[in-house]
């Protein structure tokens, strides 16, 4: 797939691990699963195994090759944190990010226990570095709230949330320690609907705390028409990022040697 993205909050994504199975409500429509399923069979394309998981070990260094800085999805076609995907795997991800640190990544994920004790052990590297952002996604309170306390216990330096689908009231959510909330309504065929109150609680807790808000799309089965506008404004607030220097192409190619990740052409 193309590294640039349409993701309202985001430039780019980076899938070093293909594929997935669902977990919970949120994932019933999985656009991941349904855009890779349309391309099982298909000789020699990226997703000819439709979203039956794996890793993409020639992907790992693809970040290294990308001089001009940019927010950067982790694994939007699926979940770093799964549970078949091997610890040694997960650091080996987490490196490229410490070391392409130009870049600016957000790591979103369902399994909110896995990623919450690997940053508290073998991934307390990459945890406090201010320019990766680990992220859980929130859809319902059943199990997107326990997915917030876990994340909160997690040794991270920037923490936040992916509010979406949101398919019901949260009520109160507790924001301590997290640093940025993204809320949208599920899109395309068979969309769940968003009621606004829902929205408006989420945006105004968020402004109580201090947290900064992104309303990505009310959703619907054709979003373009729905639009993103809450009350008429646009939302887009992140939080701050941090901006490292730009190496040179040479020393980019190194440090994707010391890494160990096939060498890429540098652009
Ligand atoms: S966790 Fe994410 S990628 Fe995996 S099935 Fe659910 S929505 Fe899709």
């Amino acid at each position: 797939m193309s590294f640039q993205s349409e993701i309202e909050w985001t430039d780019a994504t980076w899938n070093p691990v293909r594929g997935c199975t669902k977990i919970s409500p949120g994932c019933k429509h999985c656009y991941a699963e349904t855009f890779a399923e349309r391309f099982r069979g298909v000789k020699g394309h990226p997703y000819e195994q439709g979203f039956d998981l794996r890793l993409v070990p020639e992907k790992l260094g693809e970040p290294l090759r990308w001089r001009a800085p940019k927010m950067i999805f982790v694994n939007s076609m699926g979940d770093l944190f799964h549970d078949e995907v091997p610890e040694d795997y997960i650091i080996a991800v987490a490196r490229v990010m410490v070391a392409a640190n130009w870049h600016t990544y957000q790591v979103l994920t369902k399994r909110s226990e896995r990623v919450k004790r690997l940053l508290n052990s073998t991934l307390g590297f990459a945890a406090e570095q201010p320019h990766i952002w680990w992220g859980v996604s929130v859809e319902d309170q059943k199990h997107g709230l326990p997915r917030i306390d876990h994340l909160r216990a997690a040794n991270a330096a920037v923490r936040f949330l992916s509010i979406e689908p949101l398919l019901e009231d949260l009520g109160p959510v507790n924001l301590a320690g997290i640093h940025w909330v993204i809320v949208g309504g599920e899109s395309g065929p068979g969309a769940r609907p968003m009621e606004k109150d829902w929205v408006l609680s989420v945006r105004d807790q968020c402004r109580r705390a201090g947290v900064p808000f992104f309303f990505k799309q009310w959703g619907g089965v054709r979003k373009a028409a729905t639009g993103r506008k809450l009350e008429g404004k646009i939302y887009g607030e992140f939080p701050a990022r941090v901006l490292h220097p730009v190496p040179s192409a040479q020393e980019c190619a190194s440090l994707a040697s010391k890494l160990g990740t096939p060498v890429f052409a540098i652009v």
